[in-house]
This record gives structure tokens, C-alpha cells and sequence, in this order.
């Protein structure tokens, strides 16, 4: 049996890693589209914007799309949208970012979490609709790692209770469940495109919807200069031309320029990394012990860009955090309410306890990262494959070194590590 590295073996990767690990793949034409927003001083200005949105939406398959200065606002835009207000409540899965939950308080409403499914990692539809109140205005959903969530039992049952679906996309940009794209199948769809994603163009968000009340509405939060009387939805035109939500939202031309050369190759990219990823899983399909975070072959669903690639067994740990532990959800005050904002604006007390969630509480003991291959070159998944396989039959010879907790080492965002 081949030595571990760690232990004094041999390496497993030699190859030198080239450009198979860097991203997002920037090139002249980038940084020219870049320039001339500079050059023209039309950072601030819309019209880059507006065609970035144009060539979106096309793309997306929808009728409109919005640019937003960062995924958590293009969020808070489509609770807004979705009608979510004071007094009411969303759900969404305890595993992801916190700005998928999040800028529901702000709005006034406050979120109950539902457990994923070990499998996908997304929301688990079994654990859906027992949480449907009176209050639910909105359902989050989120694409965890580029996994597509069972979106037909999740739209059925938010359609049998008149519940709004939103899909926070930030991390499968042009995924496709059962041959339709991500973010088309819900009620609207949210995104980050922000440098770390796999649609990355520097800082920027972006909603994509067919439902033109959500799409004005959804405007009037932060893009108050065009909240025009225009608008098609008869309850927004009173108040037309004003910054009713007190936000600015608007994409950083930077942004959008840097966005319209992305999308342009963005689809062959994405595919790219897809080769690579499923290369890597199949070589290792017979190791005992792991299990890829992949969706099946021939299925019409793909991985999208396969953002922050993960695999499932006990290794080294690495999924966000269950959110509903933490103490933003359940002690902090954060608008002087004079009790935990979680609570402040329902009549029920929506906070979960430990071991509310068992899945949610407990997927980083067997949730890791992997490599996340941009190019295909296949001698370095190889290598990288070859390097996993052995750990997986050497892993005894580990077992007596690990002292860290996984739960705790699990991630949550930017702002907070266990
Ligand atoms: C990154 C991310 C966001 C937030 O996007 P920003 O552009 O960072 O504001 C929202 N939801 C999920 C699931 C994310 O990963």
C-alpha cells in the first residue's frame, strides 16, 4: 500500500498546476470594456448596464433581468418583490449564506429553516411544508455548490399554499434542472456575481423573473432613477421617481462591462470545468467511502460552474455553517427592538433549537471541499483523483491525528468561522 504523503510518502500531484485552478479567466477584451468605462467616466452611468441586463435576460430565458451592486442586494430586492413585509416569514435552508436569509429582516419579516437533504445539500422538499404558515410569504432556494434543488415538488408545494419561490442562483449561474435553466423556474431568481462565484465580474448581483409586478417592484427598493412613471404596476405609480426603499442598488459599470465579455464565453467555461469535475468523480466511482456531489448523467440537470466544488464522506470538513445556531438567528437585537430581531416582528417565536435541524447541524462531519478544476487537462485530475483514492485506502493510518471537531471548522461566509 503506497505511503501518504503527509506521512513521508510520495506525492501523489507533481504536475505543476498551470492555469488549471484560476479564476475567473480575464483577458484583454475584459480589461479593454473595462477601460472605456473608465476612459469615459461612466461608472455611475447605466447604459453598459442596461445591456448587460438585455444580454442577460436573453440568455437567462427570461423577460427581465436587473443588475444590482452585489448578490445579497439582488436578494433583499426579490423578498421585497415577492411582497415579503412586516409580520411576515420565508423559509429557507439552514446551509447556505447568510444573505440568503437575511435581508428579511430589514423588510420586516423574519425566516424559518428547513433541513437539506444529505444528498443534494439543497432544501429537502420533505421538510418543506409543515413550515408553511399563514405568515410565509416566500420560499428561498438555494442551488447549493451548483447542485440544482428538486425544484417540481418545491414550486408544487409553494403553489398549493400561494407561496412566492425564489431561487438564490449565486452559486449555478446557467444550471439547468431537468433541461430548464436555474433561476427561471421559481417565481424569480436572485444572484451574486461577485469575484469568488462562478459568474464572476467583480461585485455585482442580478434578478431574473417573468413576472413583470415582481420586476417593478423589485426596482422601486434601490434603483429609484428608474422608477419611472412608466411602470406598468398601477399601486407603484403614485410614487414614482422616488427612492421609496431608501436604498442604492445600482451594478458598478465596471461590473457590468467586465459581465458582457464573461457571459459571452461563459457557457463553454462552465463546461469546461464540468469535463474536468466529472473526470475527477469517475475516476474515483469505485472508492469506497466517498460520493460525489453530482447530479446523474443524462438527466437534462448539470453542476453549472460547479461552484466551490464539495464531495460527501469523513474527511475535512467544509460547507457553511447550519445558520439557525448561530446568534444572529437567535439572541442578537440588531434594530433595538428591544429583543432578538429573529422574533421582533412575528407573533410566534420562529427560533429553532439544537438539534432542530440534524441534517443541517451535522453534514460538515462528512461534507469536504475538492479540487475545483477550470481546465481540463487530464493528467492533473488524474493526479489530484489518484491522490483522494489513496487517502481513502490509507485512511486509518490518519485516524489517531485528528483532533479538530469538523462541525466547528465548518464555513459561514466571510464574516464568521467557527
Ligand atoms: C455569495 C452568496 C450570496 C451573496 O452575494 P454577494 O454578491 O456576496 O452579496 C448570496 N447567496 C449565496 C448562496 C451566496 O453564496
Amino acid at each position: 500500500m503506497a505511503q501518504l504523503a503527509i506521512l513521508g510518502g510520495d506525492k501523489a500531484v507533481q504536475t505543476p498546476p498551470r492555469d488549471t485552478f484560476h479564476w475567473p479567466i480575464v483577458t484583454e477584451e475584459d480589461e479593454a470594456a473595462v477601460l472605456d468605462v473608465l476612459r469615459r467616466g461612466a461608472m455611475s452611468d447605466t447604459d453598459i448596464t442596461k445591456k448587460f441586463e438585455r444580454e442577460f435576460a436573453e440568455w437567462q430565458g427570461t423577460q427581465f433581468a436587473l443588475g444590482f451592486c452585489n448578490g445579497t442586494a439582488s436578494l433583499h430586492a426579490a423578498m421585497y418583490g415577492c411582497g415579503v413585509g412586516v409580520g411576515d416569514e420565508i423559509i429557507c435552508p439552514s446551509v447556505t449564506y447568510w444573505a440568503s436569509a437575511l435581508p428579511c429582516f430589514s423588510l420586516g419579516a423574519t425566516v424559518s429553516f428547513a433541513d437539506i437533504d444529505p444528498a443534494t445539500l439543497c432544501l429537502d422538499p420533505n421538510d418543506l411544508e409543515h413550515r408553511i404558515t399563514k405568515h410565509t410569504k416566500a420560499i428561498v432556494v438555494v442551488h447549493y455548490l451548483g447542485y440544482p434543488a428538486d425544484m417540481d415538488e418545491i414550486v408544487a408545494i409553494a403553489r398549493e399554499h400561494g407561496v412566492k419561490v425564489i431561487e438564490d442562483v449565486s452559486h449555478a449561474q446557467g444550471g439547468l434542472y431537468k433541461g430548464r435553466k436555474l433561476g427561471t423556474i421559481g417565481d424569480v431568481g436572485a444572484m451574486s456575481l461577485m469575484t469568488g462565484k462562478s459568474f464572476a465580474i467583480g461585485e455585482g448581483g442580478m434578478l431574473v423573473t417573468n413576472n413583470r409586478a415582481i420586476y417593478e417592484r423589485a426596482l422601486t427598493l434601490g434603483h429609484y432613477e428608474r422608477y419611472t412613471s412608466d411602470l406598468e404596476t398601477e399601486a407603484l405609480r403614485p410614487f414614482a421617481g422616488l427612492p421609496v426603499g431608501g436604498y442604492k442598488y445600482r451594478m458598478h459599470q465596471m461590473s457590468s462591462a467586465v459581465g458582457r465579455v464573461q457571459l459571452k464565453y461563459y457557457d463553454a467555461r462552465c463546461e469546461e470545468i464540468r469535463r474536468a469535475m466529472n473526470y475527477f468523480w469517475d475516476l474515483l466511482e469505485d472508492v469506497p467511502g466517498v460520493r460525489a456531489h453530482r447530479v446523474f448523467a443524462n438527466s437534462g440537470s448539470n453542476m453549472a460552474g460547479w461552484y466551490a466544488a464539495h464531495g460527501g464522506a469523513s474527511c475535512s470538513p467544509g460547507v457553511n455553517m447550519a445558520l439557525h445556531k448561530h446568534a444572529l438567528l437567535q439572541t442578537c437585537d440588531v434594530y433595538g427592538h428591544g429583543k432578538p430581531t429573529r422574533i421582533a416582528n412575528s407573533g410566534r417565536d420562529v427560533r429553532q433549537a439544537d438539534s432542530s435541524l440534524p441534517i443541517s447541524e451535522r453534514i460538515n462531519y462528512r461534507a469536504y471541499y475538492t479540487p475545483w478544476f477550470k481546465k481540463f487537462y487530464p493528467e492533473i485530475v488524474e493526479e489530484h483523483a489518484h491522490a483522494y483514492r489513496k487517502v481513502c485506502e490509507n485512511y486509518q493510518d490518519l485516524l489517531e491525528e485528528d483532533t479538530s471537531d469538523p462541525v466547528l471548522t465548518g464555513r459561514s461566509g466571510t464574516t464568521t468561522r467557527g
